[in-house]
């Protein structure tokens, strides 16, 4: 692996800083949402997302993410993965498949860097957001097949055949078992989709880990030009706010604007950061 450049492990978290989560790679893709669902999910008035294999989704930290799975009617099953502590939502899969999950981009520790590449169900965005000039949108939901990019809609491919060749391991060990033991517990060995502690089941072997990488980093080198060109500027931005004097100026009105976002005390959990 030494030939490719590492990408860079992008970090993220809940509110109370006990539930912690790296992404292994690069996301599939970004995107932001203003259908009412998504307002309501999230309490805010619209909604963005950077999507990722679950798979190349690690937690550590104190708490693992609380996996909350529900059926929905049309039979699509759907986990959730919040804090257990604090309850913040981090991600979700299922909506288009387990074997993606959409994390909330606000919970990176730089969603700076995660600026959508398109914003869905523009027709119902609210009058007072406004995008910025040359933002890609589309009415209703985006078609990722149109809009993501092309080694994205490979690297979901690999993923979705990862998945069922982890089903078929699945069922042949519960075949295996259920041979030595009949009236083994079932519903253990069930393959239940994703969930980001299964990846622990199959190791991934190092050609696989290559190629991997090998079939992304181009991507990931678009990515991450555009992410150091948008570093560049907020460094630039910050060294200004750095000098003697300036800080307090320059940064309290931001926070301490009373905009639409009221400030929730924090409770008890402030002390565990
Ligand atoms: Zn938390
Ligand atoms: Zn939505």
């Amino acid at each position: 692996m030494s030939k490719s450049k590492p990408f860079p492990a992008i970090h993220g978290g809940c509110f109370c800083g006990s539930t912690r989560y790296r992404l292994e790679t690069a996301p599939l893709f970004n995107h932001a949402c203003h259908c009412q669902d998504c307002n309501k999910h999230t309490g805010s008035v619209f909604a963005c997302f950077t999507t990722i294999e679950t798979e190349f989704i690690t937690s550590f930290g104190k708490t693992p993410p609380k996996i909350t799975t529900t059926v929905r009617p049309n039979g699509l099953v759907r986990h959730l993965a919040t804090c257990g502590t604090c309850g913040t939502r981090l991600w979700a899969s299922g909506d288009r498949s387990t074997v993606i999950a959409d994390i909330n981009t606000g919970t990176l520790d730089l969603p700076e860097l995660m600026e959508p590449d398109v914003h869905e169900y523009i027709e119902s965005k609210i009058s007072w957001v406004l995008l910025p000039e040359g933002t890609k949108t589309c009415k209703g939901p985006f078609d990722y097949t149109k809009w993501w990019p092309k080694s994205s809609l490979k690297r979901l491919e690999a993923a979705i055949q990862r998945a069922q060749e982890r089903k078929k391991l699945q069922v042949k060990v519960a075949q295996a078992e259920s041979l030595d033991v009949e009236d083994e517990k079932e519903a253990d060995k069930t393959p239940t989709a994703q969930t980001p502690d299964e990846k622990d089941e199959v190791a991934e072997d190092d050609e696989e880990f290559e190629r991997r990488y090998l079939e992304t980093e181009k991507a990931l080198q678009e990515r991450l030009e555009q992410l150091s060109l948008r570093l560049k500027v907020h460094e630039k931005v910050q060294g200004d706010d750095l000098r003697p004097g300036v800080v307090q100026a320059a940064k309290e009105p931001a926070s301490e604007s009373p905009s639409a976002e009221p400030k929730e005390v924090p409770a008890a959990t402030v002390s565990e950061k």
